[in-house]
């Protein structure tokens, strides 16, 4: 903390914004040229497929730094009505504090790294014990792109770790991405220091609702492809499917013509799809979670298996549970693997309430054909992006995070840029 606060009195608090772009379009340029090292030590630490890793993760690192670098001297300050001269400026924060989760490693990383650097601060990350190296190697590109020493900090370790950097009072705001439970505990944690921004990515249990009037053709490769994509651990993956009592036939054969994609297999090869689980407590909690779902009343579709064992890694294919209901544990907590629970409703009204029963709010996908009922979804489903007839969409212009339990702010976007600012009024009476 004391060297990205040195770093911050220094040179890199001093730049032009000319300079400060430079530096990062640079850094984009060296992150280019190391994309393969940087795919390959992601793929290493959380077995998600190396091409995968390659074309998605890295490759969204360097279009996030590329465009916050290229934001930097587009973003103005105000001058207020009054009839004074009152300027509204944006400073940098300061010292930011990043933790982040295993699931994608380098690319959550990114879209914190990118504003905050971007906004002229420097950084701690904190990433995930489970997968800090592509995170080291950054610092390390960071360097080599001539970011000064001091600005882009890895600090590497557990939640201990985690706890210890937000409590440090010389830390002026917290960025996190992970679990619900884990946010809550940093905002507890950060207040007991100070008073700073906190912004919380946190878990989500989004549902898909599928519309009596939904072109199946186009939702259940849309919602497999976002649900089996990464093994199932995707913060704002649909992961609960919502259906007519008439359509659900339909839903579970069309869905398991799909899974079909995205059997896991050994992640360094180039045809594999979907890689493994991260780690042994994942792959439990995931069998788990597909046991309560059995034990409250829930079938098997399809799947529903752990593939793979006698190569030592965490392998579970791609499950549907049939027969779900709103209350029960698999369709209200994240499983964080490549399980649905189905539900069959009767009416719309009840689709939505069951589709808003949930503490969390990040994200939700509605099927339609009709404009009236897209209209309908896009106002009652309560959650920080609602997707119609899509099963993710966005990109770096557009912002992510939830609402209720999902979160606190929003990555990506100029809401990003602008979480990592100070708003400073100034009042001229010269
Ligand atoms: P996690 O909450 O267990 O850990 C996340 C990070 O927090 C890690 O770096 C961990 O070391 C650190 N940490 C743990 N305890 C801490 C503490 N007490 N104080 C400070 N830091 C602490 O999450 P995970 O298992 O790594 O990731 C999966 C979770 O992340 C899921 O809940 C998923 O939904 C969520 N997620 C959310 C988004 C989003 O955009 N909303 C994106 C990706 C993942």
């Amino acid at each position: 903390v004391r060297a990205a606060r040195k770093a911050m009195d220094g040179e890199w608090g001093k730049l032009s914004l000319t300079d400060r772009k430079a530096c990062l379009l640079r850094f984009a340029g060296v992150l280019e040229s190391h994309k393969d090292e940087l795919a390959v030590l992601d793929a290493l630490d959380v077995g998600k497929p190396f091409e995968a890793a390659k074309g998605v993760d890295i490759g969204e690192v360097i279009a996030t730094v590329t465009w916050y670098a290229e934001a930097i001297d587009k973003v103005y300050g105000q001058i207020a009505p009054t009839s004074e001269i009152d300027l509204i400026l944006r400073e940098p924060v300061g010292v930011v504090a990043a933790i982040t989760p295993w699931n994608y490693p380098l690319m959550i990383a990114g879209w914190k790294f990118g504003p905050i650097l971007a906004a002229g601060n420097t950084l701690i990350l904190k990433p995930a014990e489970q997968s800090p190296l592509s995170a080291l190697r950054t610092a390390e590109l960071a360097l080599e792109a001539g970011i000064p020493r001091g600005v882009f900090n890895v600090l590497t370790g557990d939640g201990t770790t985690g706890d210890e950097l937000v409590r440090h009072g010389g830390v002026e705001c917290i960025a996190f991405t992970g679990s619900t439970a884990v946010g809550k505990s940093i905002l507890r944690a950060a207040a007991e220091t100070s008073i700073r921004p906190v912004s919380l990515e946190c878990g989500g249990k989004s549902a898909a609702l599928i519309c009596e009037d939904a072109n199946l053709d186009q939702a259940l490769p849309a919602i497999a492809g976002a649900v089996f994509y990464n093994a199932g651990q995707s913060c704002n993956a649909p992961t609960r499917i919502l259906a007519p009592h008439a359509r659900i036939q339909e839903v579970v054969e069309g869905l398991q013509h799909e899974a079909s994609s995205y059997m896991p297999d050994n992640p360094l090869t180039s045809q594999t799809a979907v890689g493994c689980i991260v780690s042994r407590e994942q792959l439990e909690h995931i069998v788990k979670s597909v046991e309560s779902g059995l034990e409250e009343g829930g079938s098997v579709a399809f799947g529903g298996r752990v593939v793979h064992e006698q190569t030592g890694g965490f392998y579970f294919e791609p499950t549907v549970i049939a027969d779900a209901h709103w209350r029960m544990r698999v369709s209200q907590e994240e499983i964080f693997g490549p399980v649905i629970p189905l539900e069959a409703y009767t009416s719309l009204d009840d689709a939505i309430v069951s589709a808003n029963s949930t503490k969390y709010g990040l994200w939700a996908t509605a099927w339609t054909q009709d404009i009236r009922t897209a209209v309908r979804m896009q106002r009652e489903l309560r959650a920080g992006t609602v997707a119609i007839n899509n099963g993710f969409g966005g990109n770096i212009t557009t912002p992510l995070g939830g609402v209720k339990q999902s979160g606190i702010g929003r990555d990506r976007s100029l809401e990003a840029l602008y979480k990592y600012t100070n708003i400073k009024h100034v009042h001229w009476n010269f």
